[in-house]
């Protein structure tokens, strides 16, 4: 059992001062005692850690190399694909481990405990199965196990090319797999990940839209029962206009009216939608899974949160692409998109709780409920996922309460975190993980090697 003292905390019933947790060797939380003496950790300001809810691990190692301007006088979203598929055809399962690894140490230190991994580079370059089936996701639980992340692993069903079913092709050739294909894949995944703690589980995904059919996605939401389901829908024009040709509806309006869409779902994106859809989204109980730096990066248009947040909607934040892991720059891209767009400030703030506290409770209960992980608040029997803040750093000085999530969002520096618990499991001590130093020379080891074999 650990304990865990802190001079200000968020819990389930507001901010209190001299705060004690006692953590169970489950990694759940024993008891909350408000106004009590200090033990032996002590931590200045403490608040629920959130999940990171999409992440394609392997794309960290591409973080800086799609900025040119490629042959298309308006570079997309299109030509940042064909770039990935180029990268995907030299990745090897120990690079995919050394960059997993990498990417989730920087998220604990970013300040989110657990990550739901969106994992979909199943096979050897031309598609060629490895003799285990799972090989991919054994190392992405491998690169759990090394830095203490929670873990929602989320095998995804690539099948197709396309909508009207053509043929996988190129890079794809990687990620494809046949209903049947796809549920030994999920099986053999499922006992990897008996290895890991109980705060780690499994759910499935489909990969979009264009990716599967009707049919197919029905048998991923059948694999796991009662676990979470996440797809990719309505992130780019493109993918709205070829789902509404074959199909005649918008993605979201015919995932709506044709799936059972409830609180297991986390619909990654839905950038592209109407007033309709969103709030038939927000009534639906489903997450939609934002990634503000990644749908920056790509061009991909601005999700309607005032709308969405206005109606009820639950949402979680990921770093997608992983060009960037910080915490507090994603929820401030959020926050900035919506008064780009309104041309009003603090756009998402309600009456009673300002613009931080709304983004940092909304991404903790979303992100937990998108991982299916007991987890999105401080409060007895949750997975104790917690983050301290320095209240010494010079943009918290004298703040308390809400201001502080405010500070923390859009002054935030990735040095006002002091330390991260996921599951009670201690990973990041004084800003930095307790692993730095090994996981980091075996990422950059591997960034050196990809530059010369790309
Ligand atoms: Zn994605």
């Amino acid at each position: 059992m650990a304990t865990v003292w802190a001079k200000h905390a968020l819990i389930d019933t507001g901010w209190h001062d001299n705060v004690m947790l006692d953590i169970g060797a489950d990694g759940r939380i024993l008891s909350v005692s408000v106004g009590a003496k200090p033990c032996e950790k002590q931590v200045d300001i403490l608040v629920s850690a959130p999940a990171n809810t999409h992440s394609h691990a392997f794309q960290r190692a591409m973080a800086g190399l799609s900025e040119a301007r490629g042959p298309h006088a308006h570079d997309s979203f299109w030509t940042w694909r064909d770039i990935m598929y180029r990268f995907v055809d030299v990745l090897t399962p120990d690079d995919v481990q050394a960059i997993a690894a990498f990417l989730y140490m920087e998220m604990l230190e970013a300040g989110f405990a657990a990550v739901a991994e969106f994992h979909y580079l199943h096979h050897g370059v031309g598609g060629q199965a490895y003799n285990n089936v799972a090989e991919m996701a054994s190392r992405i639980i491998g690169a759990v196990n090394q830095t203490g992340i929670g873990l929602t692993l989320l095998p995804v069903l690539y099948a197709q090319g396309g909508c009207d079913g053509r043929a996988l092709a190129g890079g794809q050739m990687r990620f494809g797999n046949d209903i049947d294909g796809y549920a030994k894949l999920h099986a053999q995944s499922a006992k990897l990940m008996t290895a890991l703690p109980d705060d780690c589980v499994i759910g499935a995904s489909a990969h979009s839209l264009r990716a599967v059919s009707s049919q197919q996605l029905e048998c991923v939401t059948n694999v796991a029962y009662d676990a979470p389901i996440h797809i990719h829908i309505a992130e780019q024009d493109g993918e709205v206009a070829e789902v509404l040709a074959y199909t005649g509806k918008r993605p979201v309006q015919w995932l709506l009216d044709n799936h059972a869409v409830d609180a297991r779902w986390c619909l990654i994106h839905a950038t592209q939608m109407t007033q309709g859809e969103t709030i038939a989204v927000a009534k639906s109980g489903a997450v939609v899974g934002l990634c503000p730096i990644t749908e920056s990066s790509l061009g991909d248009g601005i999700f309607p949160a005032r709308e969405y947040f206005g109606a009820g909607g639950a949402f979680s934040i990921g770093s997608d692409s992983n060009i960037r892991i910080s915490l507090a720059d994603e929820l401030r891209t959020l926050a900035y998109s919506q008064r780009l767009q309104h041309k009003e400030r603090a756009v998402l703030a309600t009456d009673q709780r300002s613009v931080g506290r709304v983004l940092m409770d909304g991404a903790a209960r979303g992100g937990a409920q998108a991982c299916g992980r007991d987890s999105g608040v401080i409060a007895v029997g949750q997975y104790a996922d917690l983050l301290a803040l320095d209240a010494h750093h010079s943009d918290l000085l004298g703040k308390s309460g809400d201001t502080i999530l405010d500070s923390f969002v859009f002054c935030g520096a990735q040095n006002m975190v002091t330390d991260v618990w996921s599951a009670g499991r201690h990973m990041v001590r004084d800003g930095q993980h307790i692993h730095y130093a090994d996981i980091k020379a075996a990422y950059n080891n591997t960034i050196l090697s990809l530059m010369e074999r790309l």
